[in-house]
């Protein structure tokens, strides 16, 4: 008799008889480096030769497509219609990771090899986003083996270039509307909360990247001769800053403060518990960002502003001169609540009004992903948590978004969907940096959470 603890238990015995690891290792074995432009023809062999045989084993229909943008890499998408009455599942994945940076991983460990050590499996893409896509394609295949049939339709579609800011995947998505047409996007990417507790978010946080630069003259001179003379372009540029955060990072330009930190959300975010654990980055500033919020309102719930590089003169040797110039490179990280297309001009008219005219604004030319959430009372979003807490035993974190980015606006602005993301890794997995890796406890879990959440969707009745 088929049974959802049946489909539970083959997604446990895939994971323990090894051949999770195995598919992992194949996965991983790919050197899908998107932002290494030599590798380009391993983003086409992984849709070949990884995704598409499986996928058509499962009985789905491939196809392949090139990226409408020449910067992105391949698009695969795989049907899989039951019935056109049921319900219509998208997921999504991403087959590229970032460089390998092989000189930097420690001794034993190898980027593009699987290797196992204590609770961990290492390797590029464990968590960004190899095993991720293929934890859920395995779960999809449990229920498939334990039932016989899904009960439902799925649309996979997986994206070769999100490391590079997933040029051509919006477009490929507005052209592609009737094709990855569903009811929810449900799919896996980023971190959980905490590594032993299921966390689900609905969006992400957006990012925009700008430089600001003060350039008064040609060349330096001498800080004797002119000092007191020649205006300094770094106080300038310091003092601009300054009028956009206070000293402990609170903005200060009206229109970059989100509406939407409203009742429901503080009380989404209330019971999230502190950010900062042993092993898993620094520990958080408790007196930093804006000061009546709660850190995970701060991170959630808020919009933050950064300086991430600024220079002026020549800091490894500097000199008895005034530069001629200053420059910083600055991100707002926003969530919705904030008006997208409105942030750069708002940081004109706040610069012009606080005298700083001579700071100009130069947006920076990568791709860049707009902020999204889907509301926490979402009958989907019931749904999802209440098979979480199922399998699981223990209630889900549920974050409105992630403090991160992805390019969640094209499911849930181009293909109008509600988007719903279970994230099978934790913040200290070192995805975009060396060694990276996941926790094997929680790739077990996760199996056995997808695999419920699965069959529930094929055993509901929708309204
Ligand atoms: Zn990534």
């Amino acid at each position: 008799m088929a049974s959802r603890e049946g489909a539970i238990a083959r997604a446990g015995a895939y994971f323990d008889e090894g051949t999770f690891k195995e598919d992992l290792a194949r996965l991983v074995a790919f050197e899908t480096e998107s932002q290494n432009p030599d590798q380009k023809p391993e983003l086409r062999r992984y849709l070949d030769e990884a995704m598409l045989p499986w996928l058509t084993e499962l009985g789905f229909t491939c196809r392949i497509f090139d990226n409408p943008d020449p910067r992105g890499g391949p698009l695969l998408v795989g049907e899989r219609i039951e019935d056109p009455a049921f319900e219509t599942v998208l997921t999504y994945g991403h087959g590229d990771v970032i460089r390998a940076q092989s000189d930097q991983w420690r001794a034993g460990l190898a980027p593009f090899t699987v290797v196992e050590e204590g609770d961990r499996l290492y390797g590029r893409g464990t968590a960004d986003n190899k095993g991720q896509h293929l934890i859920n394609i395995a779960a999809l295949a449990h229920v498939l083996a334990e039932r016989g049939s899904l009960g439902f339709n799925v649309k996979v579609l997986i994206e070769m270039s999100e490391e590079t800011g997933s040029a051509g995947l919006a477009a490929f998505c507005a052209a592609e509307r009737e094709l990855l047409s569903a009811d929810v996007l449900i799919a896996s990417d980023g971190p959980r909360l905490q590594p032993d507790t299921p966390t689900m978010f609905m969006g992400s946080r957006g990012g925009v990247n700008f430089d600001l630069i003060v350039n008064f003259r040609e060349g330096a001179h001498h800080s004797g001769n002119w000092g007191g003379l020649l205006a300094d372009p770094a106080t300038v540029l310091a003092h601009a800053i300054a009028s956009i955060v206070d000293a402990r990072g609170q903005i200060q330009i009206p229109e970059w403060r989100p509406t939407s930190l409203t009742p429901d959300i503080r009380a989404a975010l209330r019971d999230l518990p502190i950010l900062s654990e042993e092993g898993s980055g620094p520990r958080i500033d408790e007196d930093w960002g804006e000061e009546e919020l709660s850190p995970a309102e701060r991170v959630f719930g808020w919009n933050s502003f950064a300086v991430l590089a600024m220079k002026s003169g020549v800091p490894e040797a500097p000199v008895n001169a005034i530069s001629g110039w200053a420059k910083a490179h600055c991100q707002l990280r926003y969530v919705v609540g904030t008006d997208t297309d409105d942030i750069l001009p708002a940081l004109r008219r706040h610069l012009d009004a606080h005298g700083f005219q001579m700071v100009e604004i130069t947006p920076a030319d990568r791709v860049f992903f707009r902020a999204t959430r889907l509301d926490p009372s979402d009958p989907w979003v019931t749904f999802v948590a209440t098979s979480l807490e199922e399998s699981a035993g223990k209630a889900p974190h549920i974050l409105p978004n992630l403090a991160g980015s992805l390019p969640n606006d094209t499911f849930s602005e181009i293909l109008g969907l509600p988007t719903v993301w279970v994230p099978h890794s934790y913040r200290g997995c070192s995805q975009h940096a060396p060694n990276e890796h996941v926790v094997k406890a929680t790739c077990r879990e996760a199996l056995s959470l997808m695999a419920g959440l699965f069959w529930d969707i094929g055993a509901r009745k929708p309204a």
